[in-house]
């Protein structure tokens, strides 16, 4: 057995990946497997429209909200955001919190030096070495920007913001890639929402999009219908093939977090995952320490240090060993961190722990 931590793609639901397994070749008794199915037929058409009806139902979202399913990973909605909604004088502003925030930074900035549009930081969290978040009441938000960016939880640094933002009647958009499905949350309060699905949803190639619609009203017409969110919803992501693979994956993941009791049970196990490892790392006098602002510390996302850099490369390896896997800190941050997403169990962090302490024994 490997437990793998890494931070995505990561694990997935064994029972998934077994149903998945059993229905590859043969799917439903066609005859032949769904990846093989056009993306126009009807074994598909309903995979696709039953999985926008999952995640609607996981986050209480009503005929008000459009879900779309885009390729391009996350780092593609950077860009498509900008396009879609900061254009002729159109100010978007973004809480930079780290590697994350700042890569969708950078790709608005791009996109604004073409299309008129502008970025403004409204937080830096540089000067604490991105280890802490702003006051959620604190943001200076321009009632006149088409939205305030969040990265709500920071995969690299292991930050997680624990209430949302007071932006007013301000849009609301957020990265949700590595916590998306792992709490609860009033997801009515958003106005856009986009993951990857290579963390909580499954598997790469898929990313998922949730736009109110009130506020797709005011996206960009006069752009490549790839790139536009009317013309994606309009055509339910069907405008090209979709990921259909990756998609399959969401509607199987979707349908095994109602067995297993939904939002609420899921966010109660990340929670006692988290609180065993997080209280192992600050009970190791001060071998293993953990660099993030205890209020902000992320449930998906454990980073932790050990005494000196050089034990890093000992520690993933010797824990490679012993069959933990993606233990190795993000290259630009070093240390080391372990992804605890949804489909980590409580063994899985157990056993971690136990490798952990012996490691601590032997050092
Ligand atoms: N945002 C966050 C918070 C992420 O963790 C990642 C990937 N680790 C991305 C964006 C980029 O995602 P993708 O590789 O799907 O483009």
């Amino acid at each position: 057995m490997v437990y793998n931590f890494s931070a995505g793609p990561a694990t997935i639901y064994k029972e998934v990946l077994k149903h998945v397994q059993k229905e590859l070749l043969d799917y439903k008794g066609i005859g032949y497997s769904l990846l093989e199915a056009s993306h126009r037929g009807k074994q598909y058409d309903r995979v696709h429209n039953n999985a926008v009806a999952l995640l609607k139902q996981h986050m209480s979202l009503g005929d008000d909200y459009s879900v779309i399913f885009q390729g391009g990973g996350a780092t593609l909605q950077f860009a498509m955001l900008a396009y879609n909604f900061l254009t002729d004088g159109i100010k978007g502003q973004y809480v930079h919190t780290g590697a994350w925030a700042e890569a969708a930074i950078i790709s608005a900035n791009k996109v604004c030096s073409t299309t008129n549009g502008s970025v403004e930081i409204i937080y830096d969290g540089k000067d604490r070495g991105y280890t802490t978040l702003p006051d959620p009441s604190q943001l200076e938000v321009d009632s006149n920007s088409r939205f305030v960016h969040i990265t709500s939880n920071e995969t690299i640094g292991g930050l997680q913001w624990k209430e949302l933002p007071e932006v007013g009647s301000v849009a609301l958009a957020a990265d949700m890639s590595s916590d998306i499905f792992s709490r609860r949350l009033d997801f009515n309060k958003f106005d856009f929402i986009y993951a990857g699905a290579q963390k909580n949803l499954g598997t790469a190639g898929a990313t998922v999009v949730i736009i109110k619609n009130s506020f797709l009203e005011k996206a960009n017409e006069n752009l490549p219908p790839s790139l536009s969110y009317k013309m994606q919803v309009s055509k339910n992501s069907l405008l090209n093939t979709p990921p259909i693979f990756a998609v399959w994956m969401l509607e199987q993941v979707f349908s095994h977090m109602n067995t297993i009791g939904g939002l609420e049970k899921i966010e109660k196990y990340n929670h006692e995952k988290a609180a065993l490892l997080y209280d192992h790392i600050d009970s190791s006098n001060g071998f293993y320490s953990c660099p993030v602002d205890v209020r902000y510390r992320s449930t998906m996302n454990v980073v932790f240090r050990l005494p000196h850099s050089e034990l890093d490369a000992t520690f993933v390896d010797e824990a490679n060993m012993s069959n933990l896997i993606g233990l190795k800190g993000h290259r630009s941050v070093g240390g080391c961190r372990a992804s605890i997403y949804n489909a980590m169990s409580i063994e899985g962090v157990e056993y971690l722990i136990d490798f952990m302490r012996k490691f601590k024994r032997k050092y």
